[in-house]
């Protein structure tokens, strides 16, 4: 009989999780930080230059959550819309917080040019818990889907489905992590029942262009700023980030709509998907933020040049 080693502490090797397995996963995860004062209370302070609306509730068993939104003031339909998500992946600090640094700092620069709708934390259970997936062990990034079975994603979905043709640019933000490698690629085989196969976690900044609809320019636009802040990532030996063909320095490609991905979620032009690497030794928690804060303006600058 063949010995399969365990690779992670829930389930067994081969075989998909069940309700069981889900509900060991579950109790695994504690509250490490907390949603209401870094998330909710930067957004409040937002208030008074800002409106700031709730697109729904997280209602899980272990938690329930306001879903924040943050739109420009004086919203004018002739202007484009412009789309900046963080947090999809609560895990991902830096999307949330650069989000809401942002916002804080650089939004006002953009009042009469375009129409802000920033959400900084599309998963604040995931936030709590500096966890990748939600209280149902869905990954909310690859449940942009219709009917989506994960909350986060339907709520998203909801609230900009009436601006859709109106969304110019769309940035969606994220961190590529170690713990990527160490625990979430392994959760992910052992919840499907499939092995892990082991990759890289690449040093430095990249993004995600959508394959199904390319803008090489733009991308490289986003980059341009980026590199201000951090360093991009090199392709591994292979030419690769994380399996994927580097196509230019620092840019991947994935078929955005088919993975129900974020970035799909509001048929812009413009899209791209930030990835920072918080677990570079040449890179601190503040420069994370501004990684996140230099894409946001890159993009912003581009897509209003070229709308
Ligand atoms: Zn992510």
């Amino acid at each position: 009989m063949n010995t399969v080693t365990a690779f992670y502490p829930v389930g067994t090797p081969g075989q998909p999780w069940g309700a069981s397995e889900r509900a060991q996963w579950l109790q695994r995860q504690v509250v490490q930080r907390s949603h209401a004062d870094e998330v909710v209370a930067k957004i409040d302070a937002l208030r008074e230059r800002f409106d700031v609306t709730q697109y729904g509730e997280l209602d899980y068993p272990s938690g329930r959550y306001p879903l924040l939104a943050v739109r420009s003031r004086n919203w004018n339909d002739a202007l484009p819309v412009m789309l900046v998500t963080g947090g999809v992946h609560g895990y991902e600090t830096s999307g949330v917080q650069g989000a809401l640094q942002f916002i804080d700092q650089h939004a006002a620069d953009y009042a009469d040019r375009c129409n802000l709708l920033v959400v900084p934390c599309v998963s604040p259970w995931g936030y709590e818990r500096v966890q990748r997936w939600n209280a149902l062990a869905l990954d909310p990034n690859r449940s942009f889907v219709q009917n989506s079975p994960a909350p986060e994603s339907a709520a998203l979905m909801a609230l900009v489905a009436p601006l859709k043709g109106q969304i110019v640019m769309h940035i969606d933000l994220h961190e590529t992590t170690d713990t990527d490698e160490s625990e979430f690629r392994p959760a992910l085989a052992a919840r499907d029942g499939k092995p892990f196969e082991p990759g890289e976690i690449p040093d430095g900044f990249y993004l995600v262009d959508d394959s199904e609809n390319r803008q090489p320019v733009f991308q490289q636009a986003v980059n341009a700023e980026v590199v201000k802040v951090t360093h991009l990532a090199p392709a591994d030996a292979r030419g690769e980030i994380i399996g994927s063909p580097v196509v230019a320095l620092g840019v991947i490609e994935y078929p955005l709509k088919a993975l129900g991905l974020c970035a799909s979620v509001s048929g812009a032009r413009y899209t791209t998907t930030t990835e920072v690497y918080p677990d570079s030794p040449k890179a601190t928690p503040q420069q994370c933020n501004d990684a996140q804060v230099a894409a946001v303006i890159g993009a912003l600058e581009f897509a209003l040049s070229n709308g």
